[in-house]
């Protein structure tokens, strides 16, 4: 793969890494190929960040043809810069795509892109204590037509932006609203593509939980609004007395690197995961009986978000007193570890970048 790379005259100003907040700003290039049917993939290119030129009619914009894909990039103690898991973003991208009738971005074309506009943009990268890079790629079907039928014309694009803790205050439990009215995801839909249909659709849910004063919706399954799935955009774990349960991926739940990395840690520190459905009136009443010790949301924008509260239908259970977990803490720290190379990796999830 050849990438093209034009660098900006008009740098911009980088923003006071005490104060990045998430995705407020953007850096100085994008990533960006087009696909069609006779080429697949083709013009690779690093240019200045800013806007794409789009027909009216494109598809993405009126029958959501999206895809998109969410990591980081850490600045090391040495001052390296790495990645975490890239491959498993682009193996999970491929599934999207599927499921969206899209091209697939072959996993080695997907990281090396990644790679290049990282290392184009590095200085972007902050080194401030909780800050990173998110890397947003995606994908769009740029081709006019309104009539529903599948399309060969495709762009994919990598923007990034630097990035502080996720939540001002660290890593503070916030309140869950389960969710009981909307759903999020069907069997035999979307929910374990990353879409921006799903997120469309969750959109609702979210701004009644907010009016509310939740930070965060809890999903239900979609067929019987009974069974415990996900947060909005982290999936979520908790634990029974000593075993650590989440949603299985069964066709309605992301599959999420983060949780997939916990689950790996949990298991190697002898821990039972029980990845099986719980219905949402046995985590209340584990709730209310005490057996219920921890709860957290977990995604790579956030890592990892205590759970302080559940709110089902105006029943209100609160979880190990508003505070964060130990094991909670303990994964947060594990897993921070690793993805800013401050402890050894001995998984080979990160991948340098230079
Ligand atoms: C992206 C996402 C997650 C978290 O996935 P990570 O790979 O851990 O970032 C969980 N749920 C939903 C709905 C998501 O979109």
């Amino acid at each position: 793969m050849q990438i093209q790379i034009t660098k900006t005259t008009s740098p911009k100003q980088k923003p006071d890494q005490k104060a990045l907040g998430f995705g407020k700003y953007l850096t100085d290039h994008m990533f960006l190929m087009d696909y069609d049917a006779e080429q697949g993939w083709h013009d690779f290119r690093i240019v200045p960040y800013g806007p794409i030129p789009m027909e009216p009619d494109a598809v993405a914009l009126h029958y959501a043809q999206e895809t998109f894909e969410g990591l980081k990039a850490y600045r090391t103690p040495d001052g390296g810069i790495q990645l975490f898991r890239p491959d498993m973003n682009a193996k999970r991208m491929i599934q999207s795509n599927h499921r969206l009738c899209m091209p697939e971005v072959p996993v080695e074309m997907f990281v090396e892109a990644t790679k290049k506009l990282v290392e184009v943009d590095q200085d972007w990268v902050p080194s401030e204590p909780g800050t990173s890079l998110y890397i947003r790629p995606f994908m769009f079907t740029s081709e006019g037509q309104l009539s529903l039928h599948s399309c060969t014309k495709f762009v994919f694009c990598i923007i990034c932006s630097p990035v502080g803790a996720y939540f001002a205050e660290g890593i503070n439990p916030v309140k869950i609203l389960v969710e009981d009215e909307y759903v999020r995801a069907v069997q035999g839909g979307t929910g374990f593509a990353k879409c921006g249909g799903n997120y469309a659709a969750a959109m609702a849910g979210q701004e009644k939980a907010e009016a509310m004063g939740y930070s965060q919706v809890l999903w239900l399954d979609g067929n019987e609004r009974k069974y415990v799935e996900e947060a909005g955009g982290m999936n979520f774990m908790y634990r029974i007395n000593d075993e650590i349960w989440t949603a299985p991926l069964v066709g309605t739940v992301l599959p999420g690197v983060t949780r997939d990395s916990l689950i790996h840690i949990l298991k190697d520190w002898g821990y039972t995961v029980r990845e099986e459905r719980m219905t949402i009136a046995d985590l209340m009443q584990a709730g209310h009986d005490g057996s219920l010790k921890e709860a957290y949301a977990c995604g790579t924008a956030a890592v990892i978000s205590p759970v302080g509260e559940l709110n089902y239908k105006g029943d209100i259970v609160t979880i190990n007193d508003f505070k964060i977990g130990e094991l909670t803490q303990k994964l947060y720290d594990t897993l921070t570890a690793i993805q800013w190379g401050k402890a050894e990796d001995t998984y080979g999830w990160t991948v340098k970048v230079c």
